[in-house]
C-alpha cells in the first residue's frame, strides 16, 4: 500500500460499508460511552477494539509508536477518565514491537538513533532501569515499558490519581500475543481486581 489515493480510496469504500447499516437506522444511538481508555502502541498490527472483543466506540483508543506519553496523551486520558468517567485505563502492549525492538537494540549496542523516534527508544530505556529488567528480549523490555508506563500516567496526571485514589478508575497493564490473542497481565493499578500474571511488581 504505497500509493495515497489508493489508499484513500479504500478508506472511502470502508467507509460506505460501515454507515450504510447506520443510516437505515436513523433515530438510534450509534455508539455507547466508552467503557476503557485504551492506551496502545501505534506499531501493534491490531485495533484494541479487536484484541478487546469490543464494538465500534466502546473504547477511547490513544496510540503513539511505543507508547510515548505527551501533553496530548496525558490531555485525552483525563478527559476520559474526568469528563467521560471511564472507569478503566488499559495499557495495551503486544508482542513483537518495533519500537521496543529498537529500544533493545539500542541497549545493546549503547547508541540513541537519531531524529523523533529517539524519543520513543529513550523512554523505554528509562522504564528498563526504573524497573530494572533484564534487558534480553522484546518482550521483557515490553513488560518493563508498560508497567512504567502505567505508573507514569499516575504520577504524572493529578486528576488519573485522585481517581484512582478515590476508587473510580483503575490502570492494567496489559500486552497481547497478536497470534494467539492472549493477554499477559504485567500490572494493575486501583480497583481493577486482578492479580498479574507474572513476578513483576503489582503497584
Ligand atoms: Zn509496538
Amino acid at each position: 500500500m504505497s500509493d495515497p489515493l489508493i489508499a484513500w480510496q479504500r478508506l472511502r469504500a470502508g467507509n460506505e460499508l460501515f454507515f450504510a447499516p447506520v443510516r437505515g437506522r436513523r433515530g438510534e444511538p450509534v455508539v455507547d460511552q466508552p467503557i476503557a481508555a485504551v492506551f496502545r502502541c501505534a506499531d501493534a498490527p491490531i485495533g484494541s477494539e479487536m484484541v478487546l472483543g469490543q464494538s465500534w466506540g466502546s473504547l477511547l483508543d490513544v496510540s503513539t509508536w511505543g507508547h510515548v506519553i505527551d501533553a496530548g496523551v496525558l490531555a485525552t486520558m483525563e478527559y476520559a477518565v474526568e469528563t467521560l468517567e471511564v472507569p478503566l485505563i488499559v495499557v495495551l502492549g503486544h508482542n513483537e514491537c518495533a519500537a521496543m525492538r529498537a529500544a533493545l537494540r539500542a541497549w545493546d549496542e549503547a547508541v540513541i538513533p537519531e531524529g523523533a523516534t529517539r524519543t520513543a527508544v529513550q523512554q523505554a530505556l528509562s522504564s528498563i532501569v526504573r524497573r530494572g529488567a533484564g534487558a534480553d528480549s522484546v518482550d521483557t523490555v515490553t513488560a518493563a515499558h508498560i508497567v512504567e508506563v502505567g505508573v507514569a500516567l499516575l504520577e504524572r496526571s493529578p486528576v488519573i490519581a485522585r481517581r484512582v485514589d478515590a476508587g473510580r478508575c483503575g490502570i492494567i497493564c496489559t500486552a497481547t500475543d497478536c497470534n494467539s490473542g492472549l493477554l499477559r497481565t504485567h500490572a494493575t493499578i486501583g480497583p481493577v481486581g486482578e492479580a498479574p500474571d507474572d513476578l513483576l511488581e503489582c503497584v
